[in-house]
């Protein structure tokens, strides 16, 4: 395996910066479950933070405990999946914002809080139509008027109000905005005053201003990854941060063999659609296999060269969005599987 991923972290601050101003008043999250989408989390982190980031979206209880670890006490870290009650007390022990939609694990949360003469923060989820762990909007008031009671009573704080949209069409997304809107004014009446209101994923955060709310939480377009069949990273003024090389390895008539496969994370459905960047530009990547790849030679190939299988698209590269396009996925999905034993290399720190 001669794999490597080189993570450019000027490129994700510019990114950031690119973001923050386009969102701006409301806060950016930056999203950084997955590892960063592969990135790595704790050189993420930091970078994020040098850049003025005071939000991370963690997913689960774990990863929120090691950005707080890399973050330090100022950070705020929210995690909207626990799984159990010992995940509950580690999110109090570090005071993550946990998004809660569902009744019961509110009642545990507060039961939590209450042993640990603590208050959680709390960000409450409506189902507005993704049916991904929300409350239904039939059982949101009675779930409002007791996170209300609850927050009178000193167990938890309620500092958000927020939902997750498909991004998927633009009908589909009000119908879910007008059901989060609902919740808002339903969670007022019971006496609620979130702070942080919360809906957008990068797509809706730069394309529908009105789902910013005071806070979108985006994790591709931080990395610069383009959504599927949406406009161009150049076009949405962000740059791809991190370029999956490999080495050949072995030359022959026609073809070049590069040290890097399957187990490296290249989707082997990619065979015999992509085309990866070579020093004499695209060629055709004929086969994966588990530790290295066939692609098409090209004149003068040699050991050592180098393969680019996806990155910035600055040199003729296909980027992790333009591979995902090919195969039905994601960009997101593309940067995730890069294995993790694929060595991480951080440029522009
Ligand atoms: C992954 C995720 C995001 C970020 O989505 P992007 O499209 O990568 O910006 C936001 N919110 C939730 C709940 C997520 O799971």
């Amino acid at each position: 395996m001669t794999a490597r991923l080189h993570v450019d972290l000027a490129a994700l601050a510019a990114n950031i910066a690119r973001v923050r101003a386009t969102v701006s008043p409301a806060d950016l999250m930056l999203v950084v479950k997955d590892d960063a989408y592969g990135h790595g989390l704790e050189p993420v982190v930091r970078r994020a933070q040098a850049s003025g980031v005071e939000w991370f979206g963690a997913f689960d209880v774990r990863t929120g405990g090691a950005v707080r670890a890399t973050a330090g006490d100022d950070a705020r870290i929210f995690a909207w999946i626990a799984a159990s009650r010992a995940d509950l007390d580690a999110a109090l022990a570090a005071r993550l914002d946990m998004g809660v939609g569902d009744a019961e694990l509110l009642e545990e949360l507060a039961d939590a809080a209450r042993e640990a003469r603590a208050t959680a923060r709390v960000h409450l989820k409506i189902d507005t139509g993704l049916h991904r762990n929300g409350v239904r909007p039939e059982a949101w008031p009675a779930f409002v008027a007791r996170a209300a009671e609850l927050e009178a009573e000193g167990a938890i704080e309620v500092v958000g109000v927020w939902s997750h949209i498909a991004e998927a069409s633009d009908a589909e997304d009000d119908q879910a905005r007008a059901v989060y809107e609902a919740a808002l004014r339903e969670a007022a009446s019971a006496g609620l005053r979130p702070t942080k209101r919360h809906l957008a994923a990068s797509a809706a955060s730069f394309a529908r201003p009105e789902f910013r709310y005071d806070m979108v939480r985006v994790g591709a377009f931080c990395y610069g990854i383009r959504s599927a069949g949406g406009p161009s990273a150049a076009k949405l003024g962000l740059v791809p941060a991190a370029r999956l090389q490999a080495d050949v390895v072995a030359v022959d008539a026609d073809d070049v063999r590069i040290g890097i496969g399957a187990l490296d994370g290249i989707p082997s459905s990619l065979r015999g659609r992509a085309t990866v960047g070579t020093p004499a530009g695209r060629r055709a990547l004929r086969v994966v296999g588990e530790s290295d790849s066939v692609v098409e030679a090209w004149p003068g190939a040699a050991v050592g060269d180098i393969v680019t299988v996806f990155g910035p698209g600055l040199q003729d590269e296909p980027t992790a969005t333009d591979l995902a396009e090919l195969i039905g996925t994601i960009g997101e999905e593309i940067a995730v599987r890069v294995s993790p034993l694929v060595p991480r290399l951080y440029d522009g720190a």
